[in-house]
């Protein structure tokens, strides 16, 4: 059987042919690039940008935006929007742990109702996975796919990675939520972010999850743009192409501004707010075009936070 590390190489290695066979294929990737421009694919909003943990891989620590929690009108009139155009993805995200809003249930439940045909997701570190809140969103159904945070198979890694976080008390949290889900919903992932250390434990992390009904998704390190120490284990030095994300993700943040990416944690480009401005507006207006045609222009220089990303996304996903 081959290593985690053999695996990797090779699926880079597959990516990069991926990436080359891609880029000869401009007239086709023009067709789905303009093909997608009426909603978003996904819509990010960020419940709160305060946080229960502080781990090593992430910039929360360094962040200097003001923080606080989405109230529940705005809410409401970013979920009644979607739900107007059958929005495929809702994803209760951000940067922060989303569970950490007192109203979280209730926003969800209004979720729920507004937009009965999106996938409704959460990511989280499970630190507040459990009782009610646990029980209420297992029992009424509420969340399709629950992304769980957990970078370590051994407890000296994990504290390490992830403090404050004691790795006993979420290992038991998650495995509760496990114990208590009683059909295929909410799917869930369980996430490893690839370090020096954590690779070596990738083989303990698969059996310590083999017994339960789990996805396991070892992660890239990603630089945040250059604002986190370079821990990688693998450079993806696939070539560049238009990013994705500009064409099908929308990301609001808990006070309504929308920002370019997920990756501009701080919001140093603001598009607009939603709390005056449709998302529909927003997704179309000028300046977010005018981001997309430097994409298309591969003028990344343009853009600071672009210039820096060093996410490479499979080119395949233009033909989801
Ligand atoms: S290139 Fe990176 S920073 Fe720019 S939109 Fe894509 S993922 Fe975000």
């Amino acid at each position: 059987m081959s290593s985690p590390l053999t695996r990797l190489l090779t699926m880079s290695l597959i990516q990069k042919m991926l990436s080359l066979i891609f880029l000869k294929m401009s007239f086709i990737r023009q067709l789905f690039i303009y093909k997608k421009l009426k909603f978003p694919t996904a819509v990010e909003v960020e419940l709160t940008n305060f946080c229960t943990a502080s781990c090593i891989k992430c910039p929360h620590k360094n962040m200097k935006r003001e923080k606080g929690y989405m109230n529940l009108e705005l809410f409401k009139k970013i979920v009644y929007e979607c739900g107007k155009y059958n929005l495929k993805r809702l994803e209760l995200v951000g940067f922060g742990e989303p569970l950490m809003h007192k109203q979280f249930l209730e926003f969800l439940k209004i979720a729920r109702k507004n937009c009965p045909k999106s996938y409704i997701l959460i990511s989280t570190n499970a630190s507040l996975l459990k009782g009610s809140l646990m029980n209420e969103i297992i029992q009424n159904k509420l969340l399709d796919y629950i992304h769980i945070s957990f970078d370590g198979a051994h407890k000296e890694t994990y504290e390490k990675n992830m403090p404050p976080l004691k790795y006993d008390d979420i290992l038991h949290n998650i495995r509760n939520l496990l114990a208590h889900r009683k059909y295929e919903k909410p799917q869930i992932t369980i996430g490893i972010i690839e370090t020096t250390e954590t690779i070596q434990e990738l083989d303990s992390f698969y059996k310590m999850w083999k017994k339960y009904n789990v996805n396991i998704d070892p992660q890239e390190y990603d630089l945040w743009s250059g604002n986190v120490e370079d821990r990688r284990v693998r450079i993806n030095n696939a070539k560049r192409t238009p990013c994705y994300k500009l064409w099908s993700d929308m990301i609001i943040r808990w006070n309504g501004d929308v920002s370019i990416c997920c990756i501009d944690y701080e919001n140093r480009i603001v598009l607009d707010n939603v709390r005056n401005q449709s998302i529909q507006s927003v997704w179309n207006s000028k300046r977010l075009n005018n981001i997309r045609k430097i994409h298309l222009a591969k003028k990344f220089r343009v853009l600071p936070i672009c210039n820096r990303c060093t996410i490479r996304y499979n080119p395949l996903i233009w033909f989801e």
